[in-house]
């Protein structure tokens, strides 16, 4: 017979810290594989919740679980985003000073998810009054309208962000969820007049081509059909599966009625939405001197009239006649600056909704879910900006965990091993660093109209990185690594991998030019949205553990160091003054009094306490205590 499995073969090890020593790769690997089989899609390590995307609904989030994690001590039931969210919480509030969640991983991986589920768990646990709830649903359906305009899907995710966010949720003393604050970045404009075959543009158009009623579509002039505009069909696929664009419709339009968009906000909305979806519809053919004229001008009337502003576009072609390709490019640039200005306004809207007005002091929990790292066959601009995020994030993350940590037991005279880990700061210095970073070297490029061109770009980043270790060209490249890079391409050595950029595009879409006359229209437009001042793949099989991806995942993510800075490290440290000052009530000679040096009250307490010499340290200024479980006890020991 069969010897019993134990509960560790079967589920694995809920924090990695506890595996044994040494763990292999490997080893951490079978542990992820082992615990997701059996549904468990969370690990820690120490204070780092690892998830792996299940890809299916899982009952792991309704209102009895956030209840089993409220207030709860971190380690003390199985790991979940709900356990983090509510640490995050309730240290915010002991110590009183602000925290962030900062969420990682490669497109797909589930951060927007996750950063949902944190926000869904204070929208529920946290203390609540009528006028609070208003503004906790306002700060909740500010998700679906945002993802609405800013996500699109993309090979990689079908619900994938376009753009940056950063939230604030802010907390009044009382530990209230009182107003919250949305950061957006570097929204993914070109999205709006071009996608790669087998991606969407940004679900908003879907979601009113298909969903809106029969009423609003004749007054916006629009077919309930996504093949009639030219801006929805390039890649192929309006109607996807795992995409129910008519109730996601429904969903966005009941969001906007409940965070005070007014009925004239929402027909400007729309209005601008639908003049898009017109614009892209507007064709150009040459005159007998090779100038553009308008193939149509039906398509037109609707823009004008739905942007409130009379045949601008013939006005420019009087003003400056075009070449059909010139025309083009002019019309692009109007609908994505029309697009981004209005996502603009959109997230300035949702703030003012979600404003707290009570000047009273607040504390916050940031959360961060940007665009995670993207490589496709052909990279290009955008890609670049968003990889380059992804390797500031990284940065972040180094600095907060495995520097910073390091750092500590140094400067506290902790005898300490140095774990080895890469530091993408060279990367970051590549893309960056003033007069030789790529930023700077296109920027300059940029200040040359009508000398310099992509190609050009190219040949000055050849010059000053021609020795960099992380960037490479076909002129650059040894003979075997030439053969995989095509002239007119750099690769970037990223953290997460090697990504190819091709240069075409990219000085254009850094200039972000809309032809002046444009720019001077647009800008009367009397819309008052528009009119603002500048301003499934590998992944997604159902339940499957891919290990390559996991693999790689877990190495780029810096995830074995971690570990090892971890097991080595001390789960807990504090000042000996504060430490003594709460724990003094345990120990006769500490209490009430203790007159000499804290750090030696501290050595008298932790004895009398029974530490082990291996479970604590003795910093210069701080003492460091390796588990978690032991300053459990501790904390116990006051209810004795
Ligand atoms: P991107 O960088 O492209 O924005 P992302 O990391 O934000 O990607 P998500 O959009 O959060 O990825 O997740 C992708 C998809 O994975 C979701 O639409 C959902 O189908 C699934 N998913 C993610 N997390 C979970 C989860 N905890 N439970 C069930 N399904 C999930
Ligand atoms: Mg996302």
């Amino acid at each position: 017979m069969e010897g019993a499995l134990t509960a560790r073969d079967r589920v694995g090890i809920q924090d990695f810290v506890l595996l044994d020593a040494h763990t292999s790769e490997t080893a951490f690997l079978d542990n992820l594989k082992k615990r997701f089989s059996e549904n468990l899609i969370y690990t820690y390590i120490g204070t780092l919740l690892v998830s792996v995307n299940p890809y299916k609904e899982l009952d792991i989030y309704s209102k009895k679980q956030m209840d089993i994690y409220m207030g709860v001590n971190f380690f003390e039931l199985p790991p979940h985003i709900f356990a983090l969210a509510d640490n995050a919480y309730h240290t915010m509030l002991a110590e009183a000073n602000n925290h962030f969640i900062l969420i990682s991983g490669e497109s797909g991986a589930g951060k927007t998810e996750a950063s949902k589920k944190i926000l869904q768990y204070y929208a529920v646990s946290c203390p609540s009054t009528t006028l609070l709830d208003n503004v906790r649903d306002r700060m909740l359906l500010s998700n679906p309208v945002l993802e609405a305009f800013g996500n699109s899907k993309t090979l990689k995710n079908d619900n994938s962000s376009r753009f940056g966010k950063y939230m604030d949720i802010q907390f009044d003393i009382q530990g209230d969820a009182v107003g919250g604050h949305i950061l957006g970045y570097l929204l993914e404009k070109s999205r709006v007049v071009h996608q790669n075959h087998g991606e969407r543009n940004f679900h908003i158009f879907y979601q009113l081509v298909k969903g809106g009623e029969e009423d609003l579509l004749h007054q916006l002039g629009l077919e309930s059909n996504c093949q009639h505009y030219s801006y929805l069909v390039q890649g192929e696929c309006a109607n996807v599966a795992s995409i129910n664009d008519k109730n996601d419709w429904k969903t966005v339009r009941n969001a906007l009625s409940v965070i005070d968009f007014d009925e004239r906000d929402i027909q400007d909305l729309l209005g601008v939405i639908a003049s898009v979806l017109h614009l892209g519809n507007v064709q150009f053919e040459p005159d007998s001197k090779g100038y553009a004229t308008l193939n149509n001008s039906a398509e037109l009337l609707w823009v004008s009239t739905l942007l409130m502003c009379a045949f601008f576009f013939i006005n420019i072609q009087v003003l400056s006649p075009f070449t059909v390709d010139h025309a083009i490019y002019a019309r692009d640039a109007l609908a994505k600056a029309i697009y981004g200005r209005t996502f603009t306004w959109l997230v300035n809207k949702i703030n003012d909704s979600m404003e707290n007005k009570d000047s009273s002091r607040k504390t916050v929990i940031g959360l961060l879910d940007i665009y995670g790292f993207e490589v496709f066959y052909v990279n290009s601009f955008e890609q670049f900006c968003i990889n380059y995020c992804n390797e500031k994030l990284q940065q972040l993350f180094i600095q907060l965990t495995l520097k910073s940590e390091q750092e500590e037991y140094e400067a506290e005279n902790i005898g300490w091993e140095p774990v080895q880990f890469f530091n993408n700061k060279i990367i970051c210095d590549l893309v960056e660093e003033k007069h030789r970073g790529i930023i700077s070297v296109l920027d300059e490029e940029c200040l040359r109209p009508g000398e310099a061109t992509d190609l050009t770009f190219l040949e000055r980043l050849e010059e000053k990185l021609d020795s960099h270790p992380h960037f490479v060209t076909h002129k650059l490249a040894d003979k075997k690594t030439r053969k995989t890079l095509e002239r007119g391409n750099f690769r970037l050595l990223h953290y997460a991998g090697e990504v190819t950029y091709c240069v075409v595009g990219f000085l254009s879409k850094n200039n972000d030019l809309l032809y002046r006359n444009i720019k001077d229209v647009s800008l009367q437009v009397s819309t008052h949205l528009v009119a603002l001042p500048n301003c499934k793949t590998a992944t997604c099989q159902l339940w499957q553990f891919d290990d390559v991806l996991v693999r790689h995942q877990v190495k780029y993510l810096g995830l074995m160091e971690h570990l090892r800075v971890r097991r080595a490290g001390f789960a807990y440290r504090c000042r000996y003054d504060v430490f003594l000052q709460r724990y003094k009530p345990l120990c006769p000679a500490t209490w009430p009094y203790w007159r000499g040096v804290a750090a030696e009250g501290v050595e008298v307490l932790v004895q009398h306490l029974g530490y082990l010499p291996d479970e604590y340290k003795m910093g210069r200024t701080k003492i460091f205590i390796r588990h978690p479980r032991t300053l459990f006890a501790t904390e116990d020991a006051f209810e004795v």
